[in-house]
């Protein structure tokens, strides 16, 4: 028996299930694979205030504050370091999309401010981008992800979260509207409150029990160069691609937007609530007409299963999609045009990652119409960086407290399902 049940081990279900035990509470993570092989080792390591929805900035710039007091605590390296993030701009309709934001930003306190083009070519000087200004913010961060979660999942095991990997849960046990427990592939777990936090599973998983999330993934491919001379130790993008200093000294490098997009029956049931952003950004999407098998919707995956037989998260234990050699092709054009003195860097490494969203681009984090649940995913492809403070508000919902920041933008019921 314990008093909270995580479902999955990315840096939501971590930062949750840490919270929720130095408030004293009993907490098991269960999950299907390994601890943060999912989109938390995969992700560019950005922590970024920097051009976020209002709704998310609050908790993200209390995040920031989080990663700043994790830093000194943990006793492992995880690459923090808050150098700044930089948006640079190719034309001057971009540059006045970002004062926009800027605008409306002031008021929560940022330091972000806009460059010249004189100030950005001295940021990046011998480059070649052709950029006319920028939008930076010094006080956002990065971090070395694949060494990160893993070692906040260590720091939280040490204060009693209990891990469980290769644990997929299978179903939830519910009486009478009220959870009694988790069905997992390795037993029953008793407890009346659990968290979701399935990444790209999330929606899979709690469909059977009737709650609907359009949630869609898409496929992101990174690449990472070997160690190069230094000439720019932050993180930046332009629209086409996006790099970030590495601590081990190469860059993190991949495209801006563009995506592949496996169409399963999901992109089907949610195309109308996709359609706003399938125009914004289609052009940018590479569509496939199926994803790998097993995949969360891929068109043989069950939608529906006996918590007594094996589940389609066991079936795949750690989404590990093949990156697309073509885009980061377009890519590595781009960065050694945009930076002749350092022209094609060697590539040592190349992954893909599916990231998880929602139509509006922002996350659910709220409860369900079934008692003592709570989810917490959707995050749209910035969960990283806000990822301790989503945790925090995650555990206060939990705990039936009243979270320290709003969540109305985050609620379940601006989508269709059952009160
Ligand atoms: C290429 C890429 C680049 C990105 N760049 C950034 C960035 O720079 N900054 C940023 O802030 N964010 C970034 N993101 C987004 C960020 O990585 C995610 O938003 C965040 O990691 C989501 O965390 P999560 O815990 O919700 O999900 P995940 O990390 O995906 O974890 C979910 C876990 O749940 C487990 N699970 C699923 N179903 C079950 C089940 N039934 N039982 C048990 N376990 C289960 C899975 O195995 C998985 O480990 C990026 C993502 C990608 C892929």
């Amino acid at each position: 028996m314990v008093d909270v049940t995580i479902i999955g081990g990315g840096i939501i279900g971590v930062m949750t299930a840490w919270e929720l035990a130095r408030r004293g509470r009993k907490v098991l993570i269960c999950e299907k694979g390994r601890v943060a092989a999912e989109q938390s080792s995969r992700n560019w390591g950005w922590i970024r205030q920097q051009d976020r929805d209002y709704a998310e900035l609050p908790i993200m710039m209390e995040s920031l504050q989080i990663w700043n007091g994790l830093n000194s605590k943990l006793r492992e390296e995880i690459g923090f370091r808050q150098r700044g993030i930089t948006y640079l701009a190719r034309n001057a309709e971009k540059l006045r999309a970002y004062e926009t934001w800027l605008d409306g930003a002031r008021a929560y306190g940022v330091d972000t401010r806009m460059l010249s083009m004189r100030e950005t070519q001295a940021m990046l000087p011998n480059a070649a981008g052709g950029w006319v200004g920028a939008m930076t913010t010094p006080s956002d961060a990065m971090a070395e992800p694949f060494l990160a979660v893993p070692a906040l999942a260590r720091a939280a095991s040490q204060d009693g979260v209990m891990i469980r990997e290769n644990c997929a849960a299978r179903a939830l046990e519910i009486t009478n509207g009220r959870l009694q427990g988790v069905i997992t592939e390795k037993g029953h777990v008793k407890c009346d409150r659990v968290v979701v936090a399935a990444g790209a599973w999330s929606s899979l998983f709690l469909k059977p029990h009737n709650i609907q999330l359009p949630q869609l993934s898409v496929l992101s491919s990174v690449m990472q160069t070997e160690p190069v001379a230094e000439f720019f130790n932050a993180a930046a993008g332009d629209g086409r691609f996006a790099f970030r200093h590495r601590a081990d000294g190469g860059y993190t490098l991949s495209p801006w937007e563009e995506h592949d997009f496996f169409i399963g029956p999901d992109a089907f049931r949610n195309f109308f609530a996709y359609l706003p952003t399938l125009r914004q950004e289609f052009s940018s999407t590479h569509f496939r007409l199926a994803a790998p098998q097993n995949y969360p919707d891929a068109w043989q995956t069950p939608r529906r299963w006996h918590a007594d037989e094996k589940t389609p998260f066991e079936n795949c234990r750690i989404l590990n999609p093949k990156p697309s050699r073509k885009t980061l092709e377009r890519v590595l054009a781009l960065f050694s045009k945009a930076f002749p003195k350092i022209g094609r860097p060697k590539i040592q490494n190349s992954w893909g990652g599916m990231i998880d969203t929602m139509p509006d681009i922002l996350p659910v984090v709220d409860h369900a119409h079934i008692s003592g649940l709570t989810i917490a995913t959707g995050m749209s492809g910035h969960g990283f960086g806000i990822g301790p403070g989503m945790g925090k508000v995650t555990a206060d919902l939990v705990e039936e407290q009243k979270p320290a920041h709003a969540l109305e933008a985050f609620a379940l019921k601006r989508f269709k399902n059952p009160k």
